[in-house]
């Protein structure tokens, strides 16, 4: 994971090696080499922008220390900026006050939602909830049994449509389900929805008639972290075309650079609440900057 990043600051650090104290031209030769690091690693202009201006800043302004040399200053000021640009905070769950608290998932096709769905319900499974997975994306073909087999994964029950139960009606579908939910006590609901291989209006009515229906009380935007800064665009659409509380990312196993992930919160203001890190149910966990921050600095 931020393989590419990972190295290219620590080169960057390493020349700062054995300086005694540095003039403002290490600092801006240091900044520069920064801003290159993160535009390779595909970070958003903005956002490199940002984070690269703050580091000067900090940088130019820090007094001499006894306690750590100048190469120590900086990777603690990157510490501390990276863990800010990825959020700060670690952002929790809000729970429903009356169950069932309702979470729907929306991102573009083959982000992992269904994949999540399972992930998520497996573990809050685990600590004691009893969920329930709402198929709402008809739209490819065999979501609805892949949601089946990753619910039977991670032991928990799937509404699915059936016939005179909403076929071909999401927003019906999303409707049963909560009803179902309420009936039977489960306590969460996660509804799976469909994406598009690319930005689509029609893709985007559906998921904010579904978000309409349902009044979820957390919309997370499932998001291939792969995808590099083209993330940007796509969360920019989903955050206008239906709106979410926060961010999963997915994929970050595969992902050497980290533009997605760097730039996505700043970008879209939403916290990265959850990270996917392969392909089975118990690659997953909660999103924390500081760990994050501390392993691209490795
Ligand atoms: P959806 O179209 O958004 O529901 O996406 P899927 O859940 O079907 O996932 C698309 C593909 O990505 C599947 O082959 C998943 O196994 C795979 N996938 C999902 N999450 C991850 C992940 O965190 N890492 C890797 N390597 N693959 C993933």
């Amino acid at each position: 994971m931020f393989e590419t990043l990972s190295d290219r600051l620590s080169t960057v650090f390493t020349s700062l090696r054995g300086k005694g104290r540095l003039s403002q031209s290490d600092i801006d030769a240091t900044a520069r080499e920064i801003r290159v690091s993160l535009l390779e690693a595909d970070v958003a202009l903005p956002v490199v922008k940002a984070f690269v201006g703050a580091v000067k800043e900090r940088a130019s302004a820090v007094e001499v220390s006894q306690a750590l040399n100048p190469a120590q200053q900086i990777i603690k000021i990157v510490n501390e900026e990276l863990v800010k640009i990825l959020g700060g905070e670690t952002r929790r769950l809000v729970f429903a006050k009356n169950p069932p608290t309702v979470i729907m998932l929306a991102g573009l096709q083959g982000a992992g939602k269904t994949t999540l769905a399972g992930k998520l319900a497996r573990w809050l499974r685990e600590q004691g909830h009893t969920p329930l997975l709402v198929a709402c994306d008809l739209q490819r073909p065999n979501a609805v049994t892949q949601l089946q087999v990753v619910g039977e994964q991670a032991g928990v029950s799937v509404f699915a449509p059936e016939p005179g139960n909403g076929v071909g009606d999401p927003v019906g579908v999303a409707r049963a389900g909560i009803a179902e939910a309420r009936g039977k006590h489960f306590d969460i609901v996660i509804v799976d929805t469909a994406g598009r291989l690319g930005v689509d209006t029609e893709m985007m009515a559906q998921a904010a008639a579904i978000r309409d229906a349902t009044s979820p009380d957390e919309v997370l935007f499932v998001l291939d972290a792969m995808v590099g800064q083209d993330a940007v665009t796509t969360a920019e659409a989903f955050r206008d075309g239906v709106g979410f509380t926060g961010v999963v990312l997915t994929k970050l196993d595969g992902d050497a650079r980290g533009g997605a992930a760097l730039s996505v919160r700043h970008v879209t203001g939403a916290p990265i609440m959850f990270a996917s890190t392969g392909e089975k149910l118990n690659e997953f966990d909660i999103f924390h900057p500081d760990r994050m921050a501390s392993r691209i600095l490795g």
